[in-house]
């Protein structure tokens, strides 16, 4: 989706960037040793098993080859209309049933309707949807426009495994005020005017075995999105003198009246196609690997886009690709657009936004906030594209995923997964005092989905990381991607492909960090130290554990120190739950303290806060002391009562 917030003269020029790149072999810790022996985990930091999971179809359709693959087939021809800030269509759809139920009818996403704008609306108008037959049958189709949708009714049953075949004829209106997805917006007497047209066609709604078909409509928080993949053809004819950004590798144009008509072969399947068209757009480009990678920025822009841009967008390929899997397509296009968010993904072609640039430009954020941004829309070419998902329900799993990643890229290029965050992220987490549970649709918490999405879930995926060591976590982050290769994934889709890497169950983690509404909030109790023995015992408990479903198991250092401030004794407890610790001092306890420096994950009550603390140790004498005590009072009281018998006798 769309993140934090989000932006070219029609020269187009080969960029030749040398981009070295140099492999940082990332070391991050991993705790070895005692977890509780009822928590059956495999061992952490063992092999990696990077062969573990089935290719499937991966292989083939990495290498482009879908032959036998039976998918929907669109093919839309678009016209822009300059003046009127519209685009008329003609969507011509095999529709292919590839679920075990037959249809009377197909519901399509209008979404345009459903967007923010200033002064013009935007919207969908079908004006006609006939079949494909000779002569075309006129087919009847209700619009539900508070819904952005629209149910066509077709000729007969569509069954299992068949095909349905419409051409739907519209116009799309862009909104104006340069908010949302779509629109047209700026001016050209300052170069800044830009089309863009996204989510703007008739789009095919997904049939599921969860919701049956998902028909939520443009909902303002998330993503809303949720396709198939399909094939495509696009054909889009705008002015002559206008730049072009769309979804495919151009295959010709074609040019007649003053206009120009681009053709657009996409090759592989895409879940759909969007394109944004500007007399300004500066065009950057450089092959890498076999994609051919551009930049469109405005003029304005250049300061920050200029070679930037595309030397973020190819290490943003290359370290995504290397790590997660192939990027299969031919293309890869980084395009400036007008909207109130940062950026926005969509097959082959992201959306950096004209914001972005000026918070950059008026001192508000440094550069590192464009490479965020573009590193984390590239990031959801494997996170929401490559690997779909239902952006409502499953929202946090492509936002999260590509969350991390970004933080990733940072890592990877700063030598730091934490640079992009300020405060970092998990101290965000630590002190954020709602209930929140991170595996719900957004429709259940639309207030908090923000913060699941870019906060909640990239940590608790580097928690999980740290747990189950580097390796076996990117091991399985492939393995996911290999798994559900150009198809749909859920949460549990996420869990079998790390557990794989992993090589044991991760339910004792999944079950707590995705389904509890509260962090664990630990305390110590009945700390007792035993003078005699040197030994100090106490127990490790979440006072929160009763507003959750699961027990949260994490490894918790902790460090125990005399009055001097000297550690006198240090380990690390496995607490699945609570724990009950024993050790062995070299002196008598003042503090106990747990250290959170480590992502260990707790509530804290401020910012900055990194541990836990008591000083209510009981001191035991121990049995020996008692023993001798009890000795000596027994001696005492003899030699009293032998004194009085003695005095008595003499008396
Ligand atoms: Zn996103």
């Amino acid at each position: 989706m769309k993140a934090g917030v989000k932006e070219t003269d029609g020269c187009a020029r080969q960029a030749t960037a040398l981009l070295l790149v140099i492999l940082m072999v990332s070391t991050i810790a991993t705790w070895s040793d005692t977890r509780p022996a009822q928590t059956q985990i495999g061992s952490i930091g063992e092999t990696l098993r990077t062969d573990s999971v089935p290719a499937g179809d991966y292989d083939r359709f990495s290498r482009g080859n879908f032959s036998g693959v039976s998918l929907s087939k669109l093919n839309l021809s678009l016209s822009l209309n300059e003046t009127g800030s519209s685009v008329r269509g003609i969507l011509l759809i095999d529709f292919y049933n590839d679920d075990p139920v037959s249809f009377t009818s197909i519901p399509f996403h209008l979404y345009p309707s459903g967007m923010a704008y200033e002064s013009r609306a935007g919207k969908i108008d079908v004006l006609n949807i006939t079949t494909i037959d000779y002569p075309p049958e006129t087919l009847t189709f209700d619009v539900h426009s508070s819904q952005q949708l629209m149910w066509v009714d077709l000729p007969s049953a569509l069954q299992p495994g068949e095909y349905a075949s419409l051409n739907i004829s519209f116009v799309t209106t862009l909104p104006d005020g340069g908010f949302d997805r779509a629109g047209a917006y700026g001016s050209d007497i300052d170069h800044t005017r830009i089309f863009t047209f996204s989510s703007c066609y008739p789009v095919p709604c997904v049939y599921d075995e969860f919701d049956g078909w998902n028909i939520d409509r443009y909902i303002e928080v998330g993503d809303p999105f949720y396709y198939d993949m399909a094939f495509y053809d696009l054909l889009i004819e705008v002015p002559q003198g206008m730049v072009v950004a769309a979804t495919g590798n151009l295959a010709g144009e074609f040019t007649q009246d003053g206009r120009i008509q681009y053709h657009y072969n996409i090759a592989l399947p895409v879940r759909e196609v969007t394109f944004s068209a500007s007399r300004h757009y500066v065009v950057e480009s450089a092959l890498y690997n076999g994609v051919n990678v551009s930049t469109f920025y405005l003029p304005a822009s250049a300061s920050i886009w200029e070679d930037n841009a595309l030397l973020c967008s190819i290490q943003s390929l290359e370290l995504f690709n290397s790590t997660f899997g192939i990027y299969p397509y031919a293309t890869l296009n980084v395009v400036e657009q007008h909207a109130a968010y940062g950026g926005m993904e969509y097959p082959c072609q992201v959306y950096i936004t004209r914001g972005v640039s000026q918070r950059i430009q008026s001192g508000q954020r440094g550069l590192w906030y464009f490479e965020l941004v573009v590193s984390h829309e590239i990031a959801h070419q494997w996170w929401s594209q490559l690997v779909g998902d239902d952006c409502v329900d499953w929202g946090f799993l492509d936002e999260g995923l590509a969350s991390w990643s970004h933080s990733y890229y940072a890592e990877y290029y700063h030598s730091d997964w934490e640079y992009y965050q300020s405060p970092p992220l998990i101290d965000t987490v630590r002190t954020f005092t709602y209930g929140c549970t991170i595996n719900q649709s957004n429709l259940v918490r639309p207030d908090l989905t923000s913060y699941v999405d870019y906060t909640e879930m990239p940590v608790v995926l580097e928690k999980l990381r740290r747990t189950i060591g580097h390796d076996a976590f990117l091991s399985g982050l492939g393995g996911f991607l290999r798994d559900r290769y150009f198809l749909i994934a859920t949460l549990n889709d996420f869990q079998n492909a790390l557990e794989s890497s992993f090589g044991g169950d991760l339910d004792w983690f999944f079950q707590s960090w995705f389904n509890n509404p509260l962090l664990p909030n630990y305390v110590i109790q009945n700390a007792v130290y035993n003078q005699m023995g040197s030994t100090l015992t106490f127990s490790i408990v979440d006072v929160n554990r009763q507003s959750n479903v699961y027990d949260y198991c994490q490894q918790v250092p902790v460090k125990v120190y005399d009055s001097g401030e000297n550690i006198i004794a240090e380990t690390i407890v496995w607490v699945n739950g609570s724990a009950t610790v024993t050790v062995q001092t070299t002196g008598n306890p003042h503090e106990i303290k747990l250290d959170y420096s480590n992502y260990v994950i707790v509530f804290l009550p401020y910012l900055g806060m990194e541990y836990y603390s008591t000083h209510e140790i009981e001191i035991s004498l121990g049995y020996a002391v008692l023993l001798a005590g009890a000795v000596s009072v027994a001696a005492l009281s003899i030699l009293i009562v032998a004194y009085y018998l003695k005095k008595q006798r003499a008396g």
